[in-house]
């Protein structure tokens, strides 16, 4: 349906593994949710040690995601990720916590 360059943000500016910007209505399932800026920590092999819960090295243990208008890196207007939330609606952030079960995603 959604091709990829619709879902994410293929940007040269993002300084780091761990930051990205996705589609938040084809990530979170919610329509009318622009496209949010994706802050990742990932495991490293101290926290598998002090964590059972975590699987593998890079895997996803907290994300903060925060709805943007534009890529804070290279500065370009984000468009076409879902429906354009109203000024009232837009941003919307949350954080996710995924110390405690294996993450989704990975
Ligand atoms: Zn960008």
């Amino acid at each position: 349906m959604d091709s990829l360059q619709n879902l994410v943000h293929d940007c040269d500016q993002i300084p780091r593994a761990g930051v990205s910007i996705l589609s938040g209505a084809a990530y979170f399932e919610i329509e009318n949710l622009g496209w949010c800026l994706f802050v990742e920590r990932l495991a490293t092999e101290d926290d598998l040690e002090k964590n059972h819960h975590l699987e593998e090295i890079g895997g996803t243990i907290r994300t903060t995601a925060i709805e943007i208008r534009y890529c804070p890196y290279c500065g370009v207007e984000l468009h076409d990720a879902g429906s354009r939330s109203s000024p009232d609606e837009f941003g919307y952030f949350v954080h996710i916590d995924s110390s405690g079960w294996l993450s989704r995603r990975r």
